[in-house]
């Protein structure tokens, strides 16, 4: 997926801005990406549809090129097709919490009973598990090992009483011992049949659990929606874990989930030991499949510091030559806010040839700049020639690229300080050093 992705991105290098014509070809490659890392064909559609509504006519936002700018939009879209927010665990005000799990069969759920009550129980609550799953005498002893693995008494009767049956005498159990959280295992199948699901209506029945989870396996990719949906029509669910995400999953799951079902994911299992368990970040998640990492922190960041209707101003303002040195200074320090020059650096893909003492060298560079124009007084020929001729012609930032020739007769960059320069809309910052040199 990422590298489907990372086609798209590149496509868009050198626009200026996104437009309907020009995302035509990247949004071709994102919905590529998407179907191949295995997400429905309807979910597709419905996300394609959203970012490129999104992205035609999405103001410049100031040193923030298209391309990251349209990665910034699909992250968004991705995040928000996840659910937005983390889903936390909902916990009965009244008695013990209740806690189903369902699933197909080796999906993992057995190994999440007790990763979950290992993860309640540093949360300082009591868990006690119930073995429902009468098939094989082997999933039992799973259970209770794992359990003794974790500390967590687990309720059995065998495999001679019904799981709803279980499922009641385990109920009593546990509120007798006050217990604060009951987690049920139950048994899966290979397939979806009637018999899985009408076992699990009884015990729900019984049960009246607060939490309904499906166990989905992540590698399950596109079947994962209908997985889903079946569940949660029949039995009906309150969300579902995803498994094995240490896998090499394409993370298709991940993304089908919530918009099928409307289910939020919960929990992931990230491997195969009792820690690896933790709350489902659809933020993470999202960089995860973007692999862009900080690009968007860097986007984000650059949105912060600079409001759009602030960079539009300032360009206004440079264009008709009224750009001065206090602009110049509020874009000095909005860039100096963004953290250490090392650090915004670091933010940018392909930017770590830049040496330590080079970045050192331009924040030193950028300081006396501000010292400098501090130190002038408007109205003195120098603050005129600067305000009025040499300024507004260096801070046409749409002739860079052929300017950047001359910047270099002055400042001795390598081409990634270019670049990283560009990026920043630094050229603003460096046009004093070409004045006074
Ligand atoms: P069940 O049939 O749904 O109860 O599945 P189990 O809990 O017995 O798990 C089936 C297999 O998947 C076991 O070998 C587990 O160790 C393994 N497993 C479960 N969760 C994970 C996970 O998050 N990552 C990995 N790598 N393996 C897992
Ligand atoms: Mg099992």
């Amino acid at each position: 997926l990422t590298s489907g992705l990372e086609a798209a991105w590149t496509k868009l290098k050198g626009e200026e801005v996104l437009t309907k014509e020009n995302i035509v070809e990247p949004m071709r490659d994102i919905r590529r990406a998407l179907l191949e890392a295995d997400v429905s064909l309807p979910v597709v559609r419905r996300f394609v549809q959203a970012v490129s509504d999104q992205a035609v006519g999405v103001g410049l936002i100031r040193g923030v090129k298209p391309d990251q700018q349209l990665v910034k939009i699909v992250n968004d879209e991705l995040v928000k097709l996840m659910g937005g927010e983390v889903s936390e665990l909902v916990f009965s005000k009244s008695g013990p919490t209740v806690i189903l799990l369902a699933g197909l069969q080796g999906v993992g759920k057995t190994t999440v009973c007790a990763k979950l009550a290992n993860y309640l129980k540093k949360q300082g609550k009591s868990c006690m598990l119930i073995a429902g799953d009468v098939y094989r005498p082997a999933a039992i002893d799973q259970l209770v090992i794992l359990g003794e693995q974790v500390g967590v008494p687990v309720y059995t009767a065998g495999t001679e009483v019904k799981p709803s049956e279980i499922a009641k005498q385990g109920l009593e159990e546990a509120k007798k011992k006050k217990i604060d959280v009951v987690i049920m295992d139950t048994a899966g199948r290979l397939q979806i049949d009637k018999g899985m699901m009408d076992e699990l209506k009884e015990v729900k029945k019984v049960l009246n659990p607060t939490e309904v989870l499906l166990v989905v396996d992540a590698m399950t990719g596109q079947e994962a929606a209908a997985l889903v949906t079946t569940f949660n029509v029949e039995i009906g669910i309150t969300g579902a874990i995803l498994t094995k995400l240490d896998g090499d999953s394409r993370g298709g799951a991940a993304l089908s989930v919530k918009e099928v079902s409307g289910k939020p994911i919960k929990l992931v299992g990230r491997g195969e030991r009792m820690e690896d368990l933790e709350p489902f970040y659809p933020d993470r998640m999202a960089g995860r499949i973007l692999g862009m990492g900080d690009v968007l922190s860097f986007v984000e960041k650059a949105q912060e510091v600079m409001r759009q209707e602030d960079a539009e101003e300032l360009q206004k303002k440079i264009m008709s030559a009224k750009f001065d040195f206090n602009d110049f200074l509020k874009q000095t320090r909005a860039v100096a806010r963004m953290g250490s020059m090392t650090r915004v650096i670091g933010m940018i893909p392909g930017m770590g040839k830049v040496t330590p003492a080079q970045v050192r060298e331009a924040e030193k560079n950028l300081k006396l700049m501000e010292a400098m124009i501090e130190a002038m007084t408007p109205g003195t020929a120098m603050y005129n020639h600067i305000m009025y001729h040499a300024l507004p012609w260096m801070v046409d930032c749409r002739c860079f690229a052929s300017r950047i020739t001359q910047l270099e007769q002055y400042i001795k960059f390598d081409e990634s300080v270019c670049a990283y320069l560009e990026t920043m809309s630094l050229v603003l910052l460096l046009s004093p050093f070409i004045l006074f040199s």
